[in-house]
């Protein structure tokens, strides 16, 4: 339920306001301070609670029930992108963000070389996985808290930011001390416990979306993370389970622009892990950005026919820089388009 406010409302009304809404069992979730208006995210179970009574309150013009289960994340609540900040990089604001790196950390000479490549080459976060989540327990399954202090010794020397994912509620606080972004992947989209901690956390969170969940099961996996007080969520689709082989998954390009029409969350692509395939990255980055998403995260490595996980979906450096390029020219003719030259 939202509650839009009269403007200059004074804080003894807010405070009346907030009062009655607590003792109905809601909780305010956000309170969103627009250029034309300030409007209360109301959170928690809603029925039986008298809207006509809220309504009659001084310094509230109107209360409008939120008809989808996600709330704080719905555009609704907050017409203006939320933009996610963070050392050297942002989403949401119009910027394309490009997230790369390997899959998972390997060694020290792998992650630095890396490192230093793709921050001659533009991206802005270096990814790479310390703790992996694998399908199977009898591959490689990350260096762990080694992995995570060859990460902080990539950033200290190129200055990249650094997102790596978090598999377990337990690490959250042991992985937020090196990573400026907190990666959850699709396995774990619907773990709740975790979803809480990050929550909780004051990193921005990467949120993928899972292999099978729903447009709605997603928003509500981010609505998690905001409910505990962190609004700094960034949306990844990185393809889906279908019928189809030649794929290891199916990029949902729809999702990009139905997300954002829906939430006010970045979205990032993920074409790596949506197609396993190198050679489709690059057409499905730029149709990522031309569907209107906030960037990318893709996978690359020095040796990709010898990485420990991943390799047939890891860019080369040098397909990475073509790749780079081309994106450069697409965005450059996008904005020819916006401005209609
Ligand atoms: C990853 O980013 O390396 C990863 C494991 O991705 P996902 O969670 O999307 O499978
Ligand atoms: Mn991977």
């Amino acid at each position: 339920m939202i509650v839009i406010l009269k403007p200059g409302v004074s804080l003894a009304q807010m405070g009346e306001l907030v009062r009655f809404i607590e003792g109905q069992g809601l909780r305010v979730g956000r309170i969103v301070r627009g250029e034309e208006r300030t409007v209360i995210g109301l959170i928690g179970e809603e029925r039986g609670v008298p809207v006509d009574r809220l309504r009659a309150f001084d310094g509230v013009e109107d209360v409008v029930p939120v008809q989808k289960p996600f709330k704080l994340v719905n555009r609704e609540l907050q017409p203006e992108d939320t933009v996610v900040r963070g050392r050297g990089f942002s989403f949401g604001d119009g910027s394309f963000t490009v997230i790369a790196g390997p899959c998972a950390v390997e060694s020290e000479a792998q992650i630095l070389e890396t490192a230093r490549f793709l921050k001659e080459h533009g991206a802005s976060l270096l990814r790479g996985g310390a703790y992996k989540p694998r399908t199977s327990p009898y591959t490689f399954q990350g260096m762990a808290g080694e992995g995570l202090e060859l990460l902080a010794r990539a950033r200290e020397e190129t200055g990249l930011a650094i997102i790596t994912e978090v598999v377990s509620a337990e690490d959250v606080t042991a992985v937020a001390e090196v990573a400026d972004v907190l990666q959850v992947g699709a396995r774990n989209m619907h773990n709740v416990r975790l979803l809480q901690h990050v929550g909780r956390s004051e990193r921005p969170v990467f949120l993928k979306r899972g292999q099978s969940a729903t447009l709605e099961e997603f928003l509500l996996a981010a609505e998690h993370v905001a409910a505990e007080g962190n609004p700094n969520v960034v949306l990844c689709e990185r393809g889906i389970r279908t019928f189809e082989r030649y794929t290891r998954n199916t990029l949902d390009i729809a999702a990009v622009p139905l997300l954002k029409g829906l939430s006010h969350l970045p979205v990032v692509v993920d074409p790596s892990h949506a197609t396993g395939r190198r050679e489709l990255v690059p057409p499905l980055s730029a149709a990522a950005l031309v569907a209107g998403a906030d960037g990318i995260m893709v996978e690359v490595h020095p040796d990709p026919e010898n990485a420990l996980s991943d390799g047939p979906q890891s860019l080369t450096f040098r397909q990475f820089a073509e790749m780079m390029e081309r994106l450069t020219r697409i965005r450059g003719a996008l904005r020819a388009e916006t401005a209609g030259v």
